[in-house]
C-alpha cells in the first residue's frame, strides 16, 4: 500500500490523480486530500477514498467541511498551518497539485520531511527553484515531474550521461491563437482563452497555454531539474503535442517521449516510478495522426517565451517577480478587468520596475512575492 496524499485534489491534475487511485484501489492508502474552497468536491473526494484527512484552505469554510463529513472518521481542517500539516503526514508521495505560489508553503512542507513529490505545481519551481532544489538534497525528497515536458525528459534524460547532452528542446503546442497577429488577439475572451485545442486543464494553466507563458515558467521548470545550462534550452511548436519534450545528445541521438495527450500516463508515471502500470489513456495510433510539424516560436506575437528566458538569465528574484506578476495578470484578465494582450505587458512592466535582487532568503521571496502582487495590480 502506497500512501498518498493530494494538494489540490479538486482541479484538474488532482481528478486525473484520483482516477488512477480509483482504478488500482487496493494499492493506495489516501492520507490527506486538500481543496481552496470546493467543500463538496473535497468531502465527496474524502469519503469515497476514506481518507484520514481533508483539508479546505479557506478557513471560512471549516464549519461547511465539518458538516459535510459529519458521521464519518474523516479527520476536517482548515488553512495554512493545516494545509502544511497534511503535506507533512507520514506519506510515501504528495501529489503537489495546488495551483500558483500558493501550493508553494506546503509543498515545501513534504519537500523537508523528505516524502517523494509528484510536482504538478510547476510555479513553485519558478517562484523559488534554488531553494526547493536544494532543500530536496538535503532531505532526500525526489522531485517526480509531472508536467509532461517535464516527465518525458525525465523518462529519456539519462543523469549518468548529463555531460554528454547537447540540448533539451520542450515542445509546445502553441496554445488556441497559434497563428495569430497582435491585432488579430486583441479581443480574445476568457472561454476562448480557456478553451486549448489539445489538452483539458484548470483555467490559470489554459491561459498561460494560451500566452505562452506556460512554456515560459516550463523553461524555468526545466533548467531547476535537470542537469542543463539556459542556452541548452530550446522550445519548439509542436501543435499535434504527440512528442512531449526531447534530448539530444552530443553524438547526434535524439531521445523523445511520445503519448497521447492525456496527464494519466506522466501523473501514472511518478506514481509508480520506477515501474509502470496500465492506464486508461487512448493508446498513440501514429497511422492515425499521420503528420507530425513543427515551427519556431513566434516571439513577436507571442513574447512571453523570451521575457521568461530573460527571467532565468537575471536569476535571483526575477523568476519569483514573473510568476506573481503572471498569476495577478492571468486572474484579472479571467476576471473580465483586463484584455488578454495586457497579460504580458503587465508582466514586462512589473519586472522592469521590480528588477532583480539576490535571494537572501525563503521569507525574503514570499515577501518579494506579495509586493510583486501588490505592484502588478496597481498597473492593472
Ligand atoms: P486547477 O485550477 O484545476 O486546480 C487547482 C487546485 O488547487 C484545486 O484543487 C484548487 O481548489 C486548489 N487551489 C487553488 N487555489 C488554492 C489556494 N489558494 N490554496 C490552496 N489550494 C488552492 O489547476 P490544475 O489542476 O490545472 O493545475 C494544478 C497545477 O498543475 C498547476 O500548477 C498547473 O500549472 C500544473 N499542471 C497542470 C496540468 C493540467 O493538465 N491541468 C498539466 C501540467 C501542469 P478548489 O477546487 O477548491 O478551487
Amino acid at each position: 500500500m502506497k500512501k498518498i496524499s493530494i494538494l489540490g485534489s479538486t482541479g484538474s491534475i488532482g481528478l486525473s490523480t484520483i482516477d488512477l487511485i480509483e482504478r488500482d484501489r487496493q494499492n493506495y492508502d489516501v492520507v490527506a486530500l486538500t481543496a481552496h474552497k470546493n467543500v463538496d468536491r473535497l468531502a465527496a473526494q474524502a469519503k469515497s477514498l476514506n481518507a484520514e484527512m481533508a483539508v479546505i484552505a479557506d478557513e471560512t469554510l471549516y464549519e461547511d467541511l465539518k458538516q459535510a463529513l459529519s458521521g464519518t472518521k474523516i479527520k476536517a481542517m482548515a488553512g495554512r498551518t493545516a494545509l502544511n500539516e497534511a503535506a507533512e503526514s507520514e506519506n510515501d508521495i504528495v501529489m503537489a497539485a495546488i495551483v500558483g505560489a500558493a501550493g508553494l508553503e506546503a509543498t515545501l512542507s513534504a519537500v523537508r520531511k523528505g516524502t517523494d513529490i509528484a510536482l504538478a505545481n510547476k510555479e513553485c519551481l519558478v517562484c523559488a527553484g534554488e531553494l526547493m532544489i536544494d532543500l530536496a538534497r538535503q532531505s532526500g525528497s525526489r522531485l517526480l515531474p509531472v508536467d509532461s515536458e517535464h516527465n518525458a525528459i525525465f523518462q529519456v534524460l539519462d543523469p549518468k550521461q548529463a555531460d554528454k547532452i547537447d540540448k533539451i528542446t520542450l515542445t509546445a503546442s502553441g496554445g488556441p491563437f497559434r497563428g495569430r497577429s497582435l491585432p488579430q488577439m486583441q479581443n480574445i475572451s476568457p472561454a476562448e482563452a480557456i478553451a486549448h485545442p489539445n489538452w483539458k486543464m484548470g483555467a490559470k494553466i489554459s491561459v498561460d497555454s494560451a500566452t505562452m507563458m506556460n512554456k515560459g515558467l516550463e523553461l524555468i521548470e526545466a533548467y531547476h531539474l535537470f542537469p542543463i545550462e539556459i542556452n541548452q534550452l530550446d522550445i519548439i511548436i509542436h501543435p499535434q503535442s504527440v512528442i512531449h519534450s526531447m534530448v539530444s545528445y552530443v553524438d547526434g541521438t535524439v531521445l523523445a517521449q511520445l503519448g497521447s495527450p492525456d496527464m494519466r500516463i506522466p501523473i501514472s508515471y511518478v506514481m509508480n516510478y520506477p515501474s509502470r502500470k496500465l492506464t486508461p489513456a487512448k493508446a498513440l495510433n501514429l497511422k492515425e495522426i499521420g503528420l507530425l510539424d513543427f515551427f519556431d516560436v513566434d516571439e513577436i506575437n507571442f513574447p512571453a517565451t523570451k521575457i521568461a528566458r530573460e527571467a532565468l538569465q537575471l536569476g535571483g528574484t526575477a523568476p519569483t517577480i514573473l510568476n506573481a506578476a503572471n498569476e495577478v495578470a492571468v486572474y484579472a484578465f479571467l476576471e473580465g478587468k483586463i484584455k488578454f494582450l495586457k497579460i504580458v505587458q503587465i508582466i514586462e512592466q512589473t519586472l522592469e520596475i521590480m528588477g532583480s535582487e539576490k535571494i537572501t532568503s525563503l521569507e525574503a521571496l514570499y515577501a518579494k512575492d506579495e509586493e510583486t502582487r501588490i505592484k502588478a495590480s496597481e498597473l492593472i
